[in-house]
């Protein structure tokens, strides 16, 4: 499932092809996915000039001149594929095909269909349903620990399940909030309220530095944003405890001090983290 720097990756390969140009063909292709698409989508994005790009958590919104703006969500299989225009051929999957004035096309793939695109009034974006009930942004200045930890206050669920919720902080998914903790010190399975303090200002800092490396990895250029086969945004990346379980964790000289990244499940999900460090 694409995280926030993966669809951060994928609005900068968006606003790359399509920003300044106009929309000179719009197709869909199926009704909706996981919500219909509205009605009068086509006819909107038909001759409109692409104004900009917003990421909000992880819903892309492309604002047009007209003031309306496109929310894309990538659900769990969305991926954005960009190729010379001059086929009427659909892939497989794809729901959605753009075609600009300068001769590109961009398609919205999405085997799963859990995405969703919608329209909303530039001037209204963050009242959609769907921003509405998010919490701060994390890499924004107005997330800071003193904020963190008034979210927090009085919550007896874990630390892990605290963060996942996008009321707390918007966007964070399973992999980056289990870095985050690891590289905070901080156990998944601390309950939310002590998170205040110095853990409150390494647990903040740590969810910002992973992030913006994970947004860097991802390149700075259209050509480090498109892979070869023309799809945007998904990029290796080396994580330090999500997915290892058993190896040795690189904060500890290894047994008996620690035994090694643990997994553990938490809500239904997978929690990787170093027993030892993480308090
Ligand atoms: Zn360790």
């Amino acid at each position: 499932m694409p995280e926030l720097p993966e669809v951060e990756t994928v609005m900068r390969g968006l606003r790359a092809v399509l920003e300044g140009r106009t929309i000179q063909r719009a197709r869909l292709h199926r009704a909706g996915l996981r919500w219909p698409f509205p009605p009068d989508l086509t006819a909107r994005l038909t001759g409109a000039r692409v104004a900009g790009f917003r990421r909000r958590a992880k819903y892309i919104l492309m604002r047009l001149d007209g003031g309306d703006s496109v929310l894309f969500h990538l659900g769990m299989s969305g991926r954005m594929l960009i190729a010379p225009a001059g086929t009427n051929e659909v892939p497989p999957h794809e729901h959605l095909t753009l075609e600009t004035d300068d001769g590109w096309r961009v398609g919205f793939i999405d085997p799963r269909r859990f995405g969703c695109v919608d329209l909303v009034a530039t001037a209204a974006e963050d009242a959609h349903r769907l921003l509405a009930p998010l919490g701060p942004e994390p890499l924004e200045a107005a997330f800071t620990p003193a904020v963190l930890s008034a979210a927090l206050a009085g919550r007896r669920s874990p630390i892990k399940a605290a963060l996942l919720d996008q009321g707390t902080v918007a966007g964070l998914g399973n992999i980056y909030v289990c870095e985050a903790l690891f590289r905070a010190g901080i156990s998944p399975r601390r309950l939310a309220h002590t998170v205040a303090g110095a853990r409150a200002v390494r647990l903040v800092g740590e969810i910002k530095a992973t992030l913006t490396e994970a947004i860097a990895a991802g390149g700075s250029s259209l050509r480090d944003y498109v892979r070869p086969d023309g799809e945007l945004g998904y990029f290796q990346h080396a994580w330090k405890v999500y997915g290892r379980e058993g190896e040795r964790c690189e904060r500890c000289p290894g047994p008996p001090a620690c035994a090694g990244v643990e997994r553990i499940t938490q809500s239904g999900r997978s929690t990787f983290y170093c027993r030892a460090t993480q308090r």
